[in-house]
């Protein structure tokens, strides 16, 4: 082949293998591009990042104001009502606390059709002792719970305080929410409630503030399954009752059979994990336990294979018993299968509109976005198809879920526009 013509050949090759859409990769469309470049010169919007500006002593004073006020999981009152009042003191159509917990301020769009939401979640994972009082070492925060996500519960006051003082109508009606039941064993119970089937309210854009610096635009649901499960027997004397059914015993083989299927389902396809993470029960060496249980968690990006895995836990639980049962043992145990987790998966396109404002909007501050998958209030709206996306909480911090947990206020600011600016993007602005 000739120069030219081996040349020709390689870009026709390289032209065939770049994908046609922006879908999976983080390419950005010229007119996200163009509808963010024309948004951030609007003189409201430009007022509105002054404030933001200028408020960011304030919004550090009530990320201090909110850390310090405990909201351990199942429990977050307290600080719900704290943060009423700054969302009343920021300015809004009506402010109120849901049969949930939720806390929500509703502003007023022109046309009102749509509903858009910025989000971040009232509770930690802190229990009520915990000491939260925030400390500082020089620049740096240190409490539980302060970046994650009581940082983005500032932010969102903020950005509901700068719409008011620059006066920007929207066309879609705001909620700002503060939502309970994100961590753990809350199960995103906040989220799922604002989402059930008969709510009155329909949400069309779902905008959370959790975890992560500026950059992050998360678009995938990892989703998960958590069950506890507990073998139960009579119990007695280790030699007195021996050849009673023992409920460890059993718990040991269910084990081991699920173990076993899971293992071989994993290793193929799609990542899809299984961990056994906590076991437990019993009296003494010397007693054969009434009690067995443990705590196994599931995960997988694929709604389907977190639906197989999930049905080779239970199938594994049950043949283990049946066959336990079937052995040489005097009486029976019994299982109960608790679910104490169920978090839905999936993933919105890289070309839905939400992801493309949110990845130009990034870009316009300069950082390169990244589409990432979690484990946020945003898995309810995914998996239902609606849009949704979290973004970072901004600054610099580390050590989320522990004592010694840590946010820096590095150009914190940045974060607050962009969030305004995602906010403003779905919403439209009217004047
Ligand atoms: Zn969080």
């Amino acid at each position: 082949m000739k120069k030219a013509l081996k040349l020709i050949v390689l870009v026709i090759m390289v032209i065939a293998v770049v994908p046609a859409s922006a879908q999976d990769s983080n390419e950005i469309e010229k007119k996200y591009v163009k509808e963010v470049e024309k948004t951030v010169r609007h003189k409201r919007v430009v007022k509105a990042f002054e404030v933001i500006d200028s408020q960011d002593a304030q919004t550090v004073q009530n990320l201090i104001t909110l850390t310090e006020t405990p909201a351990p999981p199942f429990k977050e009152e307290e600080r719900a009502q704290v943060f009423k009042e700054m969302l009343e003191a920021a300015g809004a159509d009506k402010v109120w606390v849901d049969e949930i917990g939720n806390v929500l301020a509703l502003r007023k769009g022109t046309e009102g059709n749509r509903n858009v939401v910025l989000d971040a979640h009232l509770d930690t994972v802190f229990p009520i002792e915990t000491d939260v009082t925030v400390k500082e070492k020089g620049d740096t925060l240190l409490a539980p719970g302060i970046g994650d996500d009581t940082r983005g519960l500032s932010m969102v006051i903020t950005v509901l305080k700068a719409l008011n003082v620059a006066d920007i109508k929207t066309k879609s009606d705001l909620i700002f929410i503060g939502t309970v039941g994100e961590e753990g064993l809350g199960d995103l119970r906040g989220v799922k409630h604002l989402f059930r089937e008969d709510a009155e309210m329909k949400i069309d854009s779902w905008i959370s503030i959790d975890g992560g610096s500026i950059g992050r635009v998360n678009s995938g649901a990892l989703g998960s399954k958590r069950y506890r499960a507990v073998f139960k027997g009579r119990g007695g004397h280790s030699w007195g009752a021996f050849g009673l059914a023992n409920p460890h015993h059993a718990l040991g083989k269910a084990i081991d059979y699920f173990t076993l299927a899971a293992s071989k389902y994993t290793s193929e396809g799609a990542k899809t994990s299984f961990n056994v993470g906590r076991i437990g029960g019993g009296t003494s060496v010397n007693s054969i336990p009434f009690e067995s249980w443990m705590e196994v968690d599931m995960r997988s990006l694929s709604p389907e294979r977190l639906l197989e895995i999930d049905s080779i836990f239970r199938a594994s639980m049950e043949k283990a018993v049946e066959d336990y049962n079937a052995s040489d043992v005097d009486d029976k145990v019994t299982l109960v299968l608790e679910k104490i987790g169920d978090r839905p998966s999936g993933r919105h396109p890289a070309d839905m509109p939400l992801i493309q404002r949110a990845m130009a909007a990034t870009d316009e501050f300069g950082i390169k976005p990244r589409l990432t998958t979690g484990s946020t209030n945003s898995n309810i709206p995914i998996s239902l198809g609606i849009p949704a996306v979290t973004i970072g909480r901004g600054g610099r911090g580390g050590k989320g879920h522990s004592l010694e947990e840590w946010w820096l206020n590095q150009a914190g600011a940045r974060a607050v526009k962009l969030a305004a600016l995602v906010t403003l993007l779905e919403a439209g602005i009217a004047n």
